[in-house]
């Protein structure tokens, strides 16, 4: 009988199974896994099971190698060797030249985590798979590991080493329900007795919403019906003398690869369902769904178009089974919001190939705190209120409909919009303002040129191009308005809370009433966490201003560290308030027009924060600027936004105040050398390696210091002048020196002030200096770049 564990993983497939494993391997074999049935008895059972390396980001591209690599080594264990065909490489499809430039683009990308994907042409594709036609085919991104794992043999493998390292794993024995206690340890309620856990994870699978309910959450993760065919065995692969590479079509919606001597073919098509949506059967285990090869035939052409060898056999088997979606596409693997001791790694959608590298991860995030690649873009946290399993369901089907067609730059698709909006959206829209979404929050981009304006979707500069440039002008030479919804914003207070804040931060806070200030939290590894705009209000408030998508993830943190006995109290306005920025020489002009009060510089200066009016609406002004021209962020309650705005409209038809977006910011923000968070603010970096040592004051104590001290640079970020002008450096893009990868882009983009494609880069030590030559892969692409100055722009703030 098992009746306590430091850990306790819910839920016996791929992901519990990983998440056992590696707590072990991470020095937690206090650890025991419970299933309800046996174990793989959830989706993995009868998954397709194929192993990619290829992933959006770094991070995603990081955890596959892991992966693959432990695979690699389970199958090669002497003692309980497992059934996996590595390496029969695979090829993702393209018929445009735009997938072809994002393929280029995503080969550099992993480059860099020392991953290479060969780019190859429509004949190359159909010469390394001899059942393709290539009709209106481009080419392809070759994917030399590609391959695919028995996944019940996975999963016992790995409960297995789990099981010899201490960990225990329990088989028939359904959690129904969790009970927290005041010191955040958890009682696991089974039906065979409780089990006190310190820790519990959700890998519940189809199910999580079941074990979420038990500890009052509600996860944005929904369940598609997804289908594959076996087809009888086919010639041309038994004669071929080789296994047949793995296909990922984009323009048809379906991959296959080999099984025995036959194909496995999976279908993405248009008309898919959700699945579970009002409850799931409690007998469905070890299931799976009718089979329903109507809704796929369509999908099924496509595929025979390509392989005509396919028409020419029959199928034997179909498998109809439930796989989960979140709101991105990407799972949630880590700490589950606004909960203590609780983790969850589920809306797996592709839980076979990356559960390796989630179940790692995520281990380290309980063992440590923290991963070794920063874990964003699979955190809880990394979505908020609007969440919900609804929108998710919505979010899954368009999903599930693009399931290879990644998103371009600047792609934000329809489904679910808008989510959330200010009472400002409509009027914007109303002025022919064109909307990407941040955290699900509508944030206009630019106004269209025109009412029908269609933006290219492209790894290049786009059609919108001259549209932002003269968006950044106007700012520069007169005085723009543009709105920042969703920015996060808390509320602190209490007789603790500066010092409070003073030990979350890790340089000067300001503490003068009617001031502000820029801090940066640091993790307990002396790597950046977070960052604050810190502003000080009348009676002892504080206003804490962060990233839109920061809001659940700053609270967790914050709230985390607050000592039994401290008095500070934190409330999100997150959702109660908007930013107005204007900007530009006229900005001033502007705001006295609307403002009553003294806005001259001797008056209200740099950094200072006033309480006033705009119009008849209470608002706070700050004398802040991201874009380096003089500027005031207008922190403005909803239920006066409109009304604000029109005063600042109306304020600033003298001056000619012109609408711009966030398109522009992000020009001027390079141009600056001002940073984003989960761009260049990541837990891979420490404050001295992100060129933030003069946010460091290491006389004073705060969190994460112990380990700053400790830390050695690797790597400097640096801004760089890319030499092309047909394309930005995207995120992810390698940088190289003398043939080598030397670095990665955080972030590029095109200075339309100062007429130069910039880019800031993370590279190596010794290369950080201004005029250092350097290369950066553009469109796949070695372009000449060279270190300069992060201040390209002087600006006039
Ligand atoms: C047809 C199909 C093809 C696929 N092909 C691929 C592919 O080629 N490559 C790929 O990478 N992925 C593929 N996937 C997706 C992949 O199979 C899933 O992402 C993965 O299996 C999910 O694993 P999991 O551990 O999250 O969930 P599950 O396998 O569903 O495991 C969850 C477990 O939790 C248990 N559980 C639930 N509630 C409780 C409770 N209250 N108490 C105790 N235990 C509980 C369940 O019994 C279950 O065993 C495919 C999926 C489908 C449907």
């Amino acid at each position: 009988m098992v009746s306590s564990a430091k850990v306790v993983v819910i839920g016996g497939g791929i992901a519990g199974c990983s998440t056992l494993y590696h707590l072990t391997q991470e020095g937690i074999t206090d650890a025991v896994l419970i299933e309800r049935d046996e174990l793989t008895s959830g989706t993995t059972w009868h998954s397709a099971a194929q192993v990619t390396n290829f992933g959006m980001n770094q991070t995603m591209v990081g955890l596959k190698s892991h992966s693959i690599a432990l695979y690699k080594e389970l199958s090669e264990d002497a003692d309980y060797p497992i059934n996996y065909h590595h390496a029969d490489g695979g090829i993702r499809l393209a018929n445009t030249q735009e997938q072809m430039e994002g393929y280029r683009h995503f080969a550099s990308m992993a480059k860099g985590m020392g991953v290479e994907f060969e780019v190859i042409d429509a004949e190359e594709c159909a010469r390394r798979h001899p059942l393709l036609v290539t009709d209106g085919l481009l080419g392809g991104l070759w994917d030399p590991l590609d391959g695919d794992i028995d996944p019940a043999q996975l999963c016992q493998a790995l409960a297995r080493r789990a099981r010899k390292a201490g960990a225990k794993v329990l088989r028939h024995r359904p959690v129904t329900g969790l009970t927290q206690r005041p010191d955040h340890s958890w009682i696991v309620h089974t039906e065979q007795g409780d089990i006190d856990a310190e820790i519990v994870v959700n890998a519940g699978g189809y199910r999580c919403n079941e074990i979420g309910a038990m500890m009052g959450v509600s996860l944005p993760v929904a369940s598609m019906e997804h289908q594959y065919f076996l087809t009888e065995p086919i010639k041309a692969i038994e004669d071929a003398g080789h296994r047949m590479p793995l296909i990922r079509c984009p323009i048809s919606d379906y991959y296959s690869r080999q099984e025995k001597n036959g194909l496995l073919i999976g279908f993405y098509e248009q008309g898919c369902k959700t699945w579970g949506m009002d409850g799931i059967d409690p007998n469905f285990s070890n299931s799976l769904s009718p089979d329903d090869p109507e809704r796929v035939i369509e999908t099924f052409e496509g595929a025979m178009a390509r392989m005509p060898a396919i028409g020419e056999v029959g199928i034997h088997t179909i498998v109809n089974g439930p796989i989960t979606y979140t709101i991105d596409g990407a799972p949630l693997v880590g700490p589950i919001p606004g909960k203590r001791n609780a983790f969850c790694i589920t809306g797996l959608r592709a839980g076979l190939g990356e559960g390796g590298g989630h179940g790692w991860l995520l281990a380290q995030m309980i063992a440590h705190g923290e991963a070794v690649y920063d874990t964003w873009c699979i955190d809880p946290r990394r979505f908020t209120g609007h969440a919900s399993v609804e929108l998710t369901a919505l979010k899954a089907i368009e999903d599930y409909q693009n399931e290879f067609r990644f998103h371009f730059p600047h792609e934000h698709r329809p489904a679910g919009r808008p989510m959330k909006t200010t009472p400002l959206t409509a009027v914007l829209e109303a002025e022919g303002g064109h909307f990407g979404t941040v955290n699900g929050w509508e944030r206009l981009e630019y106004v269209k040129p025109a009412p029908d304006f269609e933006e290219d979707h492209s790894f290049r500069f786009t059609n919108a191009f001259d549209t932002i440039g003269d968006e950044v002008r106007a700012v520069q030479s007169g005085a723009g308005i543009t709105e920042v919804s969703g920015f996060n914003r808390f509320e602190i207070t209490g007789s603790g809370a500066h010092d409070f804040l003073d030990r979350m931060t890790c340089g000067r806070l300001q503490r003068n009433e009617g001031r502000v200030g820029l801090s940066y939290l640091l993790n307990h590894q002396g790597m950046i966490k977070a960052e604050a705009t810190v502003a000080n209000l009348s009676g002892g408030r504080i206003w804490y201003g962060s990233a839109a998508a920061s809001e659940f993830h700053d609270m967790d943190w914050l709230t985390q560290h607050i000592e039994a006995d401290e008095d500070v109290q934190i409330r999100s306005l997150t959702n109660d308030m908007t930013i107005l920025v204007i900007a530009g020489p006229n900005s001033r002009d502007v705001l006295s027009g609307a403002a009553r009060g003294d806005w001259s510089n001797e008056a209200f200066k740099w950094l200072a924060l006033r309480e006033a009016h705009v119009g008849h609406v209470p608002v706070v002004v700050m004398r802040v600027s991201f874009s380096g021209e003089l500027a005031y962020e207008i922190h403005v309650p909803n239920s006066g936004l409109h009304a604000a705005y029109k005063a600042l409209r109306e304020a600033g038809e003298a001056h000619g105040l012109r609408l711009f977006g966030s398109r522009a910011v992000e020009s001027m923000r390079l141009e600056m050398g001002f940073m984003h968070w989960k761009a260049e603010l990541l837990t891979e970096f420490s404050p001295y390696e992100t060129a933030l040592a003069p946010f460091v004051k290491m006389e004073k104590d705060f969190t994460g210091k112990e380990a700053l001290a400790k830390h050695e640079p690797k790597v400097k970020l640096v801004t760089l002048e890319v030499d092309c002008d047909h394309a930005p450096a995207h995120g992810g893009a390698s940088v190289l020196h003398e043939g080598r990868v030397v670095g990665t882009v955080s972030s590029g983009d095109w200075g339309h002030r100062t007429g130069k494609n910039i880019a800031m880069a993370f590279v190596e030590l010794g290369l950080e200096s201004e005029g250092q030559e350097l290369f950066v892969e553009v469109l796949g692409a070695a372009v000449k770049a060279s270190v300069i100055n992060p201040r390209v722009y002087e600006g006039s703030r």
